[in-house]
């Protein structure tokens, strides 16, 4: 079988709750999974720490990361930009870590470009008021702050028609098991398993054919 990771991608609208999926996925099954921490050139909110949550970087030292093609994607998202770092993602693959980068919709896209073997699912929220109703209970937004989060959703929504799976968030539980799955079903299509085959074609024509 291939041992090599698979680099898979999360996106979703502000609030369906894709930080909660991704430390659940972890949890549950880190053995299989390593998450790529981003550069920003945002400020640390109150309780995150640098090399845990990001790469908390001054718009100069971004700049010398792109310049210097550290990074595999990059992207403006409100006034600060985010980006992720190649090598730790490189070597994760290779030691048959799957990837996963918890990303905005312009980065998940130009990492297809240049990985097209990569998995992209959008989470969805189950309903749309239930959306706004996550982004209320958070408690840490206005109502101008949540309404600019919906109204980006309208926005964001025309390019899950470019992702490979749209998967409910409904409940953590089943959702963490549904990408689990796809994750496992994913690793064995014959694109991903050609070694196999090939070695097993070998031994075939050494004996039978
Ligand atoms: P936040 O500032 O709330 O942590 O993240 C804002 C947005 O940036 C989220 O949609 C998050 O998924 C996205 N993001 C985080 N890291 C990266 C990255 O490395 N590249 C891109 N393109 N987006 C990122």
């Amino acid at each position: 079988m291939n041992n090599k990771g698979l680099l898979m991608i999360i996106s979703g609208f502000s609030g369906t709750g894709k930080g909660t999926v991704v430390n659940s996925l972890l949890d549950k099954y880190g053995d299989s999974y390593a998450l790529s921490i981003s550069a920003t050139t945002r400020a640390p909110r109150s309780g995150e720490e640098h090399g845990r949550e990001y790469f908390f970087k001054t718009r100069e030292e971004f700049e010398l990361m792109i310049s210097n093609n550290e990074l595999i994607e990059y992207a403006q998202y409100v006034d600060n930009f985010y980006g992720t770092p190649k090598k730790y993602v490189e070597e994760k693959l290779e030691s048959g870590s799957n990837v996963i980068l918890e990303i905005e919709i312009q980065g998940a896209l130009q990492v297809k470009k240049m990985y097209p073997e990569a998995v992209l699912i959008f989470l969805f929220p189950p309903s749309v008021d239930e959306l706004e109703k996550r982004l209320k209970t958070r408690g840490t937004e206005t109502d101008a702050v949540i309404s600019e989060r919906m109204s980006r959703a309208c926005k964001e929504i025309e390019y899950a028609y470019d992702y490979d799976y749209i998967v409910v968030n409904d409940t953590i539980e089943e959702c963490v098991d549904t990408i689990h799955n796809i994750i496992l079903t994913e690793k064995l299509r014959a694109f991903r398993q050609t070694d196999f085959i090939k070695n097993t074609e070998v031994n075939l024509n050494g004996k039978y054919c």
